[in-house]
């Protein structure tokens, strides 16, 4: 049967050995020669700088403004990052449903840069959030932390998005520095290319990850599971970083068990203690992913790296396994 076929143990390497074939394989064309020295630009977080860097490739790199390690959703600026901002040219964020922290220190410091929401960008698909039953008990707390409530900020997780994206970053750079505009646009041809094969190829080897009901520890990737058609059944956070109230806990438990969900996602910009606890209680598997790529190092293929790491990450955690026997 097909599908037992599909279920058999993937060779693990051959989405990363792909990855790293279609990166050598495009690059025959060769760069364009670049002119005059590039403009400053800074990208809030690390997967915008991907973007950013694919299209500015041999051009330079874009500066990250928040590092890889903290989570968008909650950060505070210091003083060397503000000054970051005081001499940019353009800075690229997602917009204020992400990097809250940013909308005021953007207005104020960089004044005399170009500021580009990418989540204004054309052709972009947006979701929005459900309204969401959130836990009474920390209704108190939520008033700083970010509620999750419009247009879910994760854009870069769908692939069809970050080809959106990256024209729409050549686009802004080409017409600040139009003596590099051949380059840019050059650049961001290979990169949607390059996207878009590994969205082409995702989309087969995923196959019998689909119907695998699994958990995230954020409502983050609302996106992934759309572009794929992956079978998320929820999240554990109802607010980004703050722990689930005991009704939410209980709630998620139930699900688990009804469900018979057998893989929770959690992230490296997250403590895993509730992931721990679930896991304590119910045997499920955990797997971190990371939507950030805090390891990664920057490239013209570090967009290509972030969304393959989620996708074998995925694959180890929803392969099938034996059932504990019962009692
Ligand atoms: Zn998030």
């Amino acid at each position: 049967m097909r599908a037992c076929h599909l279920f058999a143990p993937f060779p693990i390497k051959s989405l990363v050995l792909f990855v790293a074939i279609l990166a050598s394989a495009l690059v025959t064309l060769g760069p364009i020669q670049a002119h005059a020295a590039s403009p400053k630009v800074v990208a809030s977080i690390k997967p915008v700088q991907a973007l950013v860097k694919a299209v500015m490739g041999e051009l330079g790199d874009p500066v990250l403004l928040i590092p890889a390690t903290a989570s968008p959703h909650q950060f505070s600026l210091k003083p060397s990052q503000a000054r970051t901002l005081e001499d940019a040219d353009v800075v690229f964020w997602i917009g204020p449903q992400l990097e809250i922290a940013l909308s005021g220190p953007l207005e104020k410091l960089a004044a005399s840069a170009q500021v580009v929401e990418l989540l204004k960008a054309p052709r972009l698909r947006r979701l929005n959030y459900e309204p969401e039953d959130a836990d009474h008990e920390n209704e108190a707390e939520n008033e700083h932390g970010h509620d999750h409530n419009g247009v879910d900020p994760h854009i870069w997780l769908s692939p069809s998005n970050a080809r959106a994206l990256v024209s729409h970053i050549a686009d802004v750079l080409s017409e600040i520095d139009p003596a590099n505009a051949d380059a840019y646009e050059h650049n961001a041809d290979q990169a949607r290319q390059k996207i878009g094969i590994l969205a082409r190829k995702t989309m087969q080897y995923v196959a019998a990850m689909r119907y695998v009901p699994y958990l995230v520890q954020h409502d983050g990737y609302g996106y992934l599971a759309l572009e794929f058609g992956f079978n998320e059944v929820g999240h554990i956070q109802t607010t980004p970083g703050r722990e689930p109230g005991a009704k939410h806990v209980a709630e998620i438990i139930d699900l688990i068990k009804s469900k018979e969900v057998k893989c929770l996602l959690h992230e490296p910009q997250f403590p895993p203690k509730m992931a721990q606890r679930l896991q304590a209680e119910t045997g499920i598997a955990l797997r971190e992913v990371d939507p950030m790529g805090i390891n990664l190092p920057l490239s013209e293929d570090t967009y290509l790296r972030i969304i393959q790491d989620i996708i074998s990450s995925m694959e180890v955690c929803l392969q099938p396994r034996p059932q504990p026997s019962a009692e």
